[in-house]
Order: C-alpha cells, then sequence, then structure tokens
C-alpha cells in the first residue's frame, strides 16, 4: 500500500526538557490541524525536528518510540545544526531574501554547507520511512533542497513541496549565490505550491531566467520531467474559531476585558516579533491617529501582542527595542489617569484567551509590510460570529488577495492608514455586517481542510499527467530491444537532427560545430554499408556543407528545402517561391529593433527570427506577438509559420521534416529507422515514420510524438557509440 508522509522542519508536537525529564505537547497550528488527517491515517507519518536537543541515546529511544506511537518520526539536529542551518541559513538568509529584506540577509558559506547537509539529514530519515511509490509532501524554506534530493533517491515517488512564506521576484533571488541550487532542489517536487498567483509567477519568472527553464500554463519542463506550479492560499479551522467565540471559556474571558476597559473602543494588533510585520508603522500610525482626531483620545486603545520571536536574533532584538521605545513614548505623551493608548504585551497568549481578543475587538490591525498568507487575519473574521467589526489588511500580505472587503492598506503610508483606523472606527454597523459576510463566506469555504485536499489532489493530477503525456523514457530494456533490431537489420536508416540533438545549443548558432568526437561517431556510422545517415536540420546549406560534408553523410537543410544525398549536389524538394521574403523581412526588422538580442537569418527559401539571446520573458512575449501578427498576415497564402526552440520560421507550405524524411522511406524501405530530434519540428519526422520506428525526443516531453524520450546530447551520443 502505497502510503503518505509529510516533512517539515518542525514537528506538530513540541518535546520539552523539565525536571520531571521529557514532555510532550502536541501544537495547535493550523498546519497540524490541516494535515491531521493525512499523518495520523494509516501507516503515514509525519517527520521533522522534535524541537529539542537530545544527545543521550536512551533518550533518542524515547523520544522516537513516544512519537511513533503519534504517527510521526523525529530527526534529531544538533546545537550547531540548529544554529547554522535554521537560525543562520533559513532564518539568516532565506527568511530576510524571500520578504524583500537583503540588507539583513547574511551570506554566509558554512551556512549554506550546513543547509545542504541538515536537508540531506532529512532526505535520510525520510528514505528510511519510504517505499518507492509513496506520497512524501515537503513543506517551507527551511527544505527547499529536498524535494531534488528525494527524487535522486526515489524516481517514481510521487513528491510535493508547499512555501508558506513569499517567493520573491527573480531579482531578489539572483542576488543569492546559491539562488539557481534552490530552484533546482524545489524543482525535484512533482507539484510546486504557493500561497499567491504572484509568488508562482516570481518562481516561474527565477526558473526561466537562471535555469532557462520555460513554461506553459504554470507546467515546467525540466529536462526530464514535467512539475506543475499552482497557487493555494492556505486557510485555518474556521469552525475551531467559531465554535471557541461562542465558547464559554472564551466569552468569560471577554466579559472579564470588557469590564476592565469600560467603553473603550478596541483595536486589535496581533505578531510574532519580526520586522516582517510592520509593528513599529503601526504604532506609529495609531499615534497619527490620536493627533489628527483627538476625539478619540479616552475612548479608543491599541491592545497590541507580540509574541517573542527569535529574539537571539540581533535585528529581532533591535526591533523589540524599538518598539519598547515607540509604545513608551506614545503613552507617556497621550495617556490618562483613566485611559492607556497601548496595551502592549510581549508575550503569548492560549488559545481562548487570543479568541477573546478577536471577539472583543472593533477593529483588527494586520499590517505587514511583507506576509506569506497572514492567519491572524483569518482568525479574526472566523471568530466574528456576530458579524461586527473591521479587518485593516496590509495589500501585502497574501490574505489580500482574497480578502478584497477588508479595508486594504499601504503599510508604509501612516497618514493613510490612521485615516482607515478613523474610517473603521465610524463604519456603518450594516456595512460593517455586509463586509464580514462575505469575508467569513470565503474564509469558511476555503478553510485548511479545503486547502489539503485540492493539494493533494492536484498532486495526484500532476503525476497522472507525467504519465499519460511522457514518452517513456530509452530504458535499457528499450535499448536492448533497438539494438537487437539494427543488427538483424540489413538496411537501417537513421535521421538525426543536428542542433539540441547532435550537439547542444549555442548563444551563438554559429558555435555549435561539430567537435572531434561527433565526427568520429558519424564517420563511424556511415563507414557501415548497410546504414544510410541522414543529417535532418534547420540549418543552411552552406554551413552543413562546411561542417558536415566530408563525410558520406545525407542530408536534408532548411527543414526540408534542400535535399543532398551522399556523393551528389543538392537539390531543391520542390520548386519554391522566394519572393515573399522581400515584403516579409522589414516586419522581422522590426522585431530585431525591438528585441535586443534577438536576430534573422536569412536562408534560400525561409526566414527565421531567433530569440534564444533575448531578455528569455521578453523573447516568449514578442514571438507570442509575432506570431499572430504573422498568421494573419500569411493566412491564405501558402506560407506557414513553425515555431522551433527559440525561433520561429516562416517558409511555404507542405515543406517540412516529415515530408523530406518520408522520401527515404521509397523505393528501399529500411528495415530499421531510428529517428533522433528535439523539437517542434522534429515532430513532422517523427509522424511521418511507421510505428516501429525506433522514434526519440531529446530533452523534456510535454507532448511528443516520439516512443522514448532521453534527457540531452550526451545521451544522444551515447546511443550512437553503441550502435557502431
Ligand atoms: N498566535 C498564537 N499565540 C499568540 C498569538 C498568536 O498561537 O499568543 C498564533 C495565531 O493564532 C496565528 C499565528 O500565531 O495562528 C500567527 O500566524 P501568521 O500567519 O499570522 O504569522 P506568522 O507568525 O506565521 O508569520
Amino acid at each position: 500500500m502505497s502510503r503518505t508522509i509529510i516533512v517539515s522542519n518542525r514537528l506538530p508536537t513540541k518535546v520539552q526538557r523539565t525536571a520531571d525529564g521529557l514532555t510532550f505537547h502536541p501544537s495547535e497550528g493550523g498546519l497540524a490541524t490541516g494535515l491531521g488527517s493525512i499523518y495520523q491515517a494509516d501507516g503515514n507519518v509525519w517527520v521533522g525536528w522534535p524541537g529539542t536537543f537530545v544527545d543521550d541515546p536512551a533518550e533518542h529511544e524515547q523520544v522516537t518510540e513516544r512519537l511513533r506511537e503519534n504517527s510521526m518520526a523525529p530527526v534529531f539536529l544538533t546545537e550547531p545544526e540548529i544554529r547554522d542551518y535554521y537560525e543562520g541559513f533559513s532564518n539568516g538568509t532565506l527568511w530576510p531574501t524571500f520578504h524583500y529584506f537583503p540588507q539583513f540577509a547574511t551570506y554566509d558559506s558554512s551556512h549554506w554547507q550546513a543547509y545542504v547537509a541538515v536537508n540531506e539529514k532529512f532526505c535520510q530519515a525520510v528514505l528510511a520511512q519510504t517505499g518507492p511509490d509513496d506520497t512524501i509532501w515537503v513543506h517551507d524554506y527551511q527544505l527547499l533542497l529536498l524535494p531534488e534530493m528525494l527524487r535522486r533517491e526515489r524516481p517514481e515517488a510521487t513528491i510535493g513541496f508547499f512555501l508558506h512564506i513569499p517567493f520573491p521576484s527573480y531579482e531578489l533571488v539572483r542576488v543569492l549565490p546559491w539562488g539557481a541550487d534552490l530552484l533546482r532542489g524545489m524543482l525535484g517536487a512533482d507539484l510546486i505550491g504557493f500561497h499567491t498567483y504572484g509568488y508562482m509567477r516570481h518562481f516561474l519568472s527565477a526558473a526561466s531566467h537562471l535555469l532557462g527553464l520555460s513554461n506553459q500554463n504554470g507546467l515546467v519542463e525540466t529536462g526530464t520531467r514535467t512539475v506543475l506550479v499552482d497557487a493555494f492560499p492556505m486557510g485555518i479551522d474556521y469552525q475551531r474559531y467559531a465554535e471557541a467565540a461562542d465558547s464559554e471559556a472564551a466569552q468569560a474571558h471577554q466579559l472579564h476585558y470588557r469590564e476592565a476597559l469600560k467603553d473603550v473602543r478596541v483595536i486589535l494588533s496581533i505578531d510574532r516579533l519580526d520586522y516582517t510585520k510592520g509593528i513599529a508603522q503601526r504604532v506609529l500610525a495609531f499615534e497619527q491617529l490620536l493627533v489628527r482626531h483627538p476625539e478619540w483620545c479616552g475612548h479608543v486603545s491599541l491592545l497590541m501582542v507580540v509574541v517573542p520571536s527569535r529574539d537571539q536574533v540581533a535585528q529581532y532584538a533591535a526591533l523589540k527595542e524599538e518598539i519598547d521605545e515607540l509604545v513608551g513614548r506614545i503613552n507617556a505623551r497621550h495617556s490618562s489617569i483613566s485611559w492607556t493608548p497601548i496595551h502592549y504585551f510581549y508575550r503569548s497568549f492560549p488559545f481562548d484567551e487570543l479568541v477573546a481578543f478577536y471577539t472583543l475587538a472593533d477593529v483588527a490591525l494586520v499590517t505587514p509590510v511583507r506576509d506569506g498568507m497572514n492567519l491572524v487575519a483569518k482568525e479574526f473574521i472566523a471568530s466574528k460570529t456576530d458579524q461586527r467589526g473591521v479587518l485593516i489588511l496590509s495589500e501585502r500580505a497574501g490574505a489580500a488577495v482574497e480578502l478584497s472587503d477588508a479595508l486594504l492598506i499601504n503599510p508604509t503610508d501612516t497618514d493613510y492608514m490612521a485615516e482607515a483606523m478613523h474610517e473603521a472606527l465610524r463604519m456603518p454597523e450594516e456595512e460593517q455586517t455586509t463586509r464580514m459576510a462575505n469575508l467569513q463566506a470565503l474564509v469558511r469555504q476555503y478553510d485548511v481542510f479545503a486547502w489539503t485536499r485540492l493539494f493533494m489532489e492536484r498532486l495526484a493530477y500532476s503525476k497522472m499527467k507525467q504519465q499519460t503525456l511522457a514518452t517513456d523514457a530509452l530504458s535499457p530494456g528499450a535499448i536492448d530491444q533497438l539494438l537487437h533490431d539494427y543488427q538483424a537489420a540489413p538496411h537501417r536508416l537513421l535521421l538525426l537532427d543536428y542542433d539540441g540533438t547532435l550537439v547542444s545549443f549555442q548563444a551563438n548558432p554559429q558555435h555549435a560545430r561539430p567537435d572531434a568526437e561527433l565526427l568520429e561517431l558519424l564517420g563511424a556510422l556511415t563507414s557501415d554499408a548497410r546504414n544510410r545517415v541522414v543529417i535532418i536540420s534547420g540549418r543552411d546549406r552552406a554551413t552543413l556543407d562546411q561542417w558536415l560534408g566530408h563525410l558520406p553523410l545525407n542530408f536534408v537543410a532548411e527543414h526540408g528545402v534542400w535535399l543532398r544525398r551522399a556523393g551528389e549536389d543538392w537539390q531543391l524538394f520542390q520548386e519554391l517561391r522566394a519572393d515573399w521574403k522581400r515584403e516579409l523581412r522589414p516586419m522581422l526588422e522590426l522585431y530585431v529593433r525591438r528585441t535586443a538580442g534577438s536576430f534573422i537569418e536569412d536562408k534560400d527559401y525561409s526566414l527565421v527570427w531567433h530569440y534564444r539571446r533575448a531578455d528569455a520573458e521578453l523573447g516568449a512575449i514578442r514571438a507570442r506577438d509575432l506570431m499572430s501578427h504573422l498568421t494573419f498576415i500569411t493566412s491564405n497564402t501558402d506560407l506557414q509559420v513553425l515555431e522551433g526552440n527559440k525561433i520561429l520560421e516562416i517558409k511555404n507550405v507542405g515543406i517540412n521534416k516529415g515530408t523530406a524524411a518520408a522520401r527515404w522511406l521509397s523505393p528501399d524501405p529500411p528495415e530499421f529507422i531510428l529517428a533522433i530530434g528535439d523539437d517542434r519540428t522534429d515532430e513532422d519526422t517523427f509522424g511521418a515514420l511507421p510505428p516501429e520506428a525506433y522514434t526519440v525526443k531529446v530533452g523534456g516531453a510535454p507532448r511528443s510524438l516520439a516512443r522514448y524520450s532521453v534527457a540531452g546530447p550526451a545521451d544522444v551520443r551515447q546511443l550512437l557509440r553503441r550502435l557502431c
């Protein structure tokens, strides 16, 4: 039976060392609740760090045994590992970079090495729990390398990855010396999930810029697999908050607070201590409210909970001091004997008291400068069972994408934030109810259970899609059969594409000359009288002549315009016109002017626009644009536009590699056919061949007519070498 394994830095249990020995407390976080139905099901398990250092082997066993009873498996980390991997790289490098605070990031290669080593440690721990066909769901920024590490060991596993923090613009990713490694690590997954479409778009852009990987509708071709990238805004356990809000415990707390505050209205602020949360700006904005609208003095207080977090780190300690000072100054300046402007708590509160704060508050002020999602906003909404209350929300929190009925603000604009508070405090009850009802409907529907289900469904879909689209990798078994058929055949036809198949792509096409190894390989293949070897290329005649003309090869040039049999002269496939080139060339020139790095290749009977050297995203946009222009102009003509690998080619209808390939099938049909190619133009070749032909697609195969696929030119050469 295949199982599901959840992996995250921390286990959903806190193991603590007390005078009485080790204690175990389940954590109540949203993720633990959402995933509870998965990891607690039969045979499934959650792998992670238990949150405390355990050196003693007997204690190791005790912890392992105790966790096993609760469907968990520990990864024991040492103090240096936590210091370098967790506090160092995860929280000191990735956290600030991904939240647009690169000025706080450190770039320490020893932290990076620890990050790699601990990801490897997690990999071993997961492997110990899984079989080849299991489903593994990896969570968050501490484990970005894990999907790829797992993929290497478990090629068939179903692997999902979800990032709980923002994914930043490519401009931030490129700042990291290890940006490309991190992207490759994530791309080991079958499904990569983000909270918002914006983060997903940033990831796709980074993959394009740093790894040269393009995508179609979120499907990324890595060369060996198709990876689905998608947005899944995470929700909360709505019912838990709604029920707690009406519970006796929470109501008792609320009553108690209300008595203490009398009729002072409450603006609530709750966060972990973090520079991403915009806490200082928020406090300043509250002061602005008192200054601009003094009528609120004595009538409204800010109830601010800051949960201690990472306070050994210098930036966090400095932030704590800044907030302490600000609150002290504002309270000293504005308070009266009977009224305190800011009630400030630097500690965490139990669940019931937290919910009592939510139900008590007139306004929730959630104003992070950057936040992956923000659950406090959603918890406030779920707790407002009387549908009174207003949410003021930063447009830079992931949650803002969904919660459009909140008052959305820019967290750096303190004046505007103060006005939003003023507006919220005066908002008519009817409007509060309308907005809250809309917000509640949304948070209720997209709760954490719906989130979990949807992710697992899309993960299964991604795997299914890979299996239906993928051509089979050319396995050792298939190679044996191919070699056997090759040996047995008295006449063999080898149709070989050149660029991307026999040689790798170069930024400048003129640099893709054949090397000595390739020339020797082609020489050996052509020296066997049973072989007819055809180079079937989009290149012009002169280049093929110059590079390969001295070998007894057959050639198809310009995607089928020209043919040359070994030892004969070039001949046109059929009579063609080329006068159209004069008319269309100015349009291509316009695109060259608009797209730095692109250029035109002028062949005898075709025009090609190359954009491999242009900015990847701009190139793709321009290509779509040009394609639609050309399709319009060439309709009702005998011209067609072909899309190749980073090229658009205009040529006569009916001329393609397929019709050219068919030429070699008669009058003496070969008993063995092998065709290898990497791009769309080669699909015509594959399509023109009989079903028993060995057709091989090079590189990731989104939709190929080929029977088999291999990763790159190196594999092609290895195969050809075995034929010799
Ligand atoms: N929270 C808590 N105890 C407190 C205050 C807050 O457990 O005293 C919880 C709160 O309920 C929420 C979480 O901390 O679920 C904060 O999550 P959020 O996504 O808002 O921010 P993060 O800390 O993950 O950046």
